[in-house]
């Protein structure tokens, strides 16, 4: 084995790994537009599509010179001030641009880390809020099953109990009130609808004296399962928070900068949250930034409550040059007519996987905006489906029993048409 590979079994952690039993890797030599270059293990190498943009974040492909170019500019000037007591342009301006890019009661940003800091900020966030306001008790979380929010305590506490794997932490996690799985699919049964409105909604009225925000992904949950549903689920969640004074959180890191189709997934409900949280994406996927975003009224009122401030401040908040690449790659985004961007994606990834549907051992196939998921009957062989869809030129990373691919949006209509073919015939090899 490549000495490189032999160290990095022994010395690092990859995200879910064992020490003990490694999983395979591959060595990554280079990587360029929407490209990776592989080490073959062989002394050669392989290029693949990253059909995955690692991970949501690399929407305008790897080296991308205008992303590159901002960097360059920022190392010129400063790579990073603490934030207390120093502030800087590149910050500023990216606020000013996520404030106007965001539903419009969005207006005041806190710039974090990761998107699990975000979340972490945002339920912060919402406790003081209720302190505040004199609600010492609600303190939990309301959210629904199947949902992602990141790693960290705070947001495990909200990701979907079984997936998350609460069971290992028992006793250490916040108890949170968990609803059921909005219906599937994004035109979800209005009578499952209903029925699900009425559970959730006698679950607020239950715990309305301790909930203190409602907090989901809209539309689409991402690494709780690749699972759409209707925007009419998020109106009905707006609905409830109103009625009980929760706050709604929205986890947008996923679905964020246009991936479902919008620019964020909460204007396909036509609904505003009280907090946003952004990330993955915001920067291109050069660097780790995300952002919190919440309203005039979220801001004032706990600026104005005991403690006189958001008890928060990471050491790199605000890193200048993820600010600049954040604020080149926004405008980038938005320079190009990026719902046609979307749109042709999604077709070309309906057309590309339609092969897929009533193949032996699959159970759904659904594209929703630029995403294109093919479920399975039962879990993934994941080093066995990478190899598979590497052979056809493309990187996915299956989990579950889901191979899915959210392209980056500079993929060519030939470029997507490879990564549906990938994923068909390899699951049709099964
Ligand atoms: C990835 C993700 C997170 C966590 O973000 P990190 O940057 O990995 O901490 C939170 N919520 C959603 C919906 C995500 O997809």
């Amino acid at each position: 084995m490549n000495e490189l590979l032999r160290q990095d079994a022994e010395l690092l952690w990859h995200p879910y790994s064992s020490m003990s039993e490694p999983s395979p890797m591959r060595l990554v030599q280079g990587a360029d537009g929407v490209r990776l270059r592989l080490d073959d293990g062989a002394g050669g190498t392989v290029e693949a599509i990253d059909a995955m943009s690692s991970w949501w974040c690399m929407i305008h492909g790897y080296r991308n010179p205008v992303l590159d170019e901002a960097l360059r500019t920022q190392i010129d000037s400063f790579s990073h001030v603490m934030f207390g007591g120093l502030t800087h342009e590149p910050a500023i301006r990216l606020a000013e641009r996520l404030v106007e890019i965001t539903p419009a009661p969005l207006r005041h940003v806190f710039l974090c880390d990761s998107g699990s800091v975000s979340i972490e900020v945002a339920i912060k966030l919402a406790l003081q809020y209720q302190v505040a306001r004199g609600h010492q008790g609600r303190t939990r979380m309301l959210t629904v099953r199947g949902g992602y929010h990141g790693d960290t305590f705070a947001p495990m506490s909200v990701c979907d109990p079984v997936n998350g794997m609460h069971s290992l932490f028992t006793g250490a996690l916040a108890q949170q009130v968990f609803g059921p799985r909005p219906p599937a699919g994004y035109d979800g049964d209005e009578a499952a609808i209903a029925a699900w409105a009425a559970e959730m909604s006698e679950l607020a009225e239950r715990h309305a004296t301790e909930i203190a925000a409602i907090v989901v992904e809209p539309i689409l949950q991402g690494a709780g399962g690749m699972y759409a549903y209707s925007p009419g689920c998020l109106r009905i969640l707006r609905e409830l928070a109103d009625r009980h004074g929760f706050l709604l959180i929205l986890d947008e890191i996923a679905t964020g900068f246009g991936r479902t189709g919008t620019m964020f997934a909460s204007e396909h409900a036509g609904i505003d949250p009280d907090i946003l949280c952004v990330g993955k994406a915001l920067t291109g996927g050069y660097l780790s930034l995300a952002a919190m975003l919440c309203t005039t009224d979220v801001a004032h009122t706990v600026s104005s409550g005991p403690g006189g401030a958001l008890m928060h401040g990471p050491t790199f908040m605000g890193n200048p040059l993820a600010c600049a690449v954040a604020l080149a790659s926004i405008d980038l985004l938005l320079a190009d007519d990026w719902r046609t961007t979307v749109g042709r994606i999604s077709t070309g990834l309906s057309k590309g996987l339609a092969g897929a549907v009533g193949l032996s051992g699959v159970r759904d196939v659904r594209v929703v905006g630029a995403v294109g998921v093919v479920q399975l009957d039962g879990p993934v062989d994941v080093p066995r489906m990478t190899e598979a869809v590497l052979r056809r030129g493309v990187w996915v990373r299956p989990f579950r029993d889901l191979v899915y691919t959210m392209p980056p949006y500079i993929s060519t209509d030939e470029e997507i048409a490879q990564i549906g073919l990938a994923i068909t015939e390899a699951v049709g090899e099964r």
